[in-house]
C-alpha cells in the first residue's frame, strides 16, 4: 500500500522520548515545560508527537495528556505510540492489552499512527507469536488506529522480509543519521533504500545519533561553523535527513524548550540542504568513517535487565567521549555522572543481557571492560 504522508506532514516531528526533568526531581517529567514545547510546535505548523508505550514507564503517554490532547484540537495534531512485545516480557494478553493502556494514558480515543516497536532479530518471532500483525490490522478496523507500521532496528535483509511479508504495514520508522548512513551495523542507507523500493514512506528516529551529532567531532564542528557560523550542529543532521525523498517527519526527541526553539528556527521553514552543503555532510561523513566511536544511540534497551544495574548508555558514552577528543578530564567527569547511584563498568559479570536487547549489536562486555580500565 502506498501512502501519502510525506507530503502532507511537516518534516519535524516531536519524539517524546527524552522530555525534560523537574530540577529537583529528576524523576519526573517537567510538564509545565513541555507544555510551551507544545505550544510552540503547533504554532511552528508541525503536528507529528511521537511516544509509546514503554517510554518513561509510561510517563510519557502521561505527559502527552497532559501537555497536548486535554489542550488542544484533537484534529491539530497526530500521534504515535507502539507496541512492545518485548521489553518486560509481556505475555500475548498483556501485549495486547497495551493499546487500551496507550489510549488511557494518553487519552487520545484513537492513535494517529500506530507501531510495532523495535522489530529485531531477537524479537521478530515474538510479534508473529502472539499475532501482533494481525491485531493491528484488527483494531484500524475498529477505528483506534488509523494507520499501522513498525519501527525496525536490524539487517536491510529483515526489512526486506518484513515489508514483502507484510507489505500493507503503511510506514515504517528507521534509524537514519548522515554517521550511520554507510554503517555496517545500522546501516541506515540500505535500509532506507529496501523501503523505498517497497513504496513505503519513512519516520526518520535517531537523526543526531542520540544527541551525539550535536556536538560532533571537533573536525566536523570546524567545518559547518566555517560555512554556517551560526546554524547549531544538529541542524545539519535534521536537515540531512528531512532534506530525502519519501520522509514523513524527523523525530528530534527534544529535552528542553531551548532544543524545541533551535529546532523550529531551520525547521519551521525547511529548506533542503543545497548541493554545497551536501558536499560537507559528505566530508563529515568522511571523518566519522575515519574516527573510532561506539554507535550507542542511548535507547537504554539494555539496561533494564541489567542485574548490577549499569548505567550501559552513559558508559558508553564517556568512552565516547574519550576517545573521539581524548580529554581525560571530560570522560571521567561523564563516567562519574553517568554511574550516580548505578553500577560500575568493573562490576559487569558477563551474562550478555545487554548484548541480546542492543538493537546496534555494540559488544557491550568488551566495552565495559575497555571502560572500567579507563574509569574504575
Ligand atoms: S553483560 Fe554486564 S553490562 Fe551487560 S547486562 Fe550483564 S552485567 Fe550488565
Ligand atoms: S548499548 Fe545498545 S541498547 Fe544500550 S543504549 Fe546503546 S544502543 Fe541502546
Amino acid at each position: 500500500m502506498n501512502t501519502n504522508f510525506a507530503d502532507t506532514t511537516k518534516k519535524l516531528g516531536f519524539g517524546l522520548m527524552r522530555l525534560p526533568k523537574l530540577p529537583e526531581d529528576k524523576t519526573k517529567i517537567d510538564v509545565e515545560q513541555v507544555k510551551e514545547m507544545v505550544d510552540l510546535f503547533l504554532d511552528a505548523g508541525c503536528t507529528y508527537f511521537d511516544t509509546a508505550y514503554v517510554y518513561d514507564g509510561g510517563a510519557s503517554e502521561a505527559a502527552a495528556k497532559e501537555a497536548l490532547i486535554d489542550r488542544h484540537d484533537r484534529e491539530s495534531f497526530t500521534i504515535a505510540t507502539k507496541l512492545n512485545a518485548w521489553l518486560g516480557k509481556p505475555d500475548e494478553a498483556s501485549a495486547k492489552k497495551q493499546l487500551e493502556t496507550s489510549l488511557e494514558r494518553t487519552g487520545a480515543r484513537y492513535i494517529d499512527f500506530y507501531l510495532l516497536h523495535a522489530l529485531q532479530l531477537n524479537n521478530k518471532t515474538i510479534y508473529e507469536d502472539y499475532g501482533l500483525w494481525d491485531f493491528v490490522r484488527e483494531q484500524k478496523k475498529k477505528g483506534l488506529i488509523k494507520h499501522w507500521g513498525f519501527s525496525f532496528h536490524a539487517t536491510p535483509e529483515m526489512l526486506d522480509e518484513l515489508l514483502t511479508k507484510y507489505d500493507d504495514a503503511e510506514f515504517v520508522q528507521l534509524q537514519i543519521n548522515y554517521a550511520d548512513w554507510e554503517n555496517e551495523n545500522i546501516a541506515s542507507r540500505r535500509c532506507y533504500e529496501v523501503a523505498r523500493k517497497h513504496g513505503k514512506e519513512i519516520v526518520v528516529m535517531e537523526p543526531v545519533k542520540g544527541g551525539m551529532l550535536a556536538t560532533p567531532p571537533p573536525k566536523i564542528q570546524e567545518l559547518f561553523k566555517k560555512e554556517l557560523p551560526d546554524a547549531s550542529f544538529a541542524s545539519w543532521a535534521i536537515r540531512y535527513v528531512a532534506s530525502m525523498e519519501g520522509i514523513i517527519t524527523v523525530l528530534s526527541g527534544m529535552s528542553d524548550l531551548e532544543q524545541m526553539k533551535d529546532n523550529l528556527s531551520y525547521m519551521k521553514d525547511f529548506q533542503p540542504l543545497t548541493a554545497r552543503e551536501q558536499e560537507l555532510i559528505a566530508e563529515a561523513q568522511r571523518i566519522i568513517a575515519e574516527s573510532d566511536t561506539v554507535p550507542c544511540t542511548a535507547c537504554e534497551y539494555c539496561k533494564p535487565g541489567c542485574p548490577v544495574n549499569i548505567a550501559i548508555p552513559g558508559v558508553i558514552r564517556a568512552v565516547n567521549e574519550w576517545r573521539v577528543y581524548q580529554n581525560k578530564a571530560q570522560a571521567d567527569r561523564r563516567y562519574m555522572f553517568s554511574t550516580q547511584g548505578s553500577g560500575l563498568a568493573k562490576d559487569c559479570i558477563a551474562c550478555g543481557q545487554c548484548e541480546g536487547a542492543c538493537p546496534q549489536s555494540l559488544p557491550i562486555i568488551s566495552l565495559m571492560r575497555e571502560a572500567a580500565g579507563l574509569f574504575d
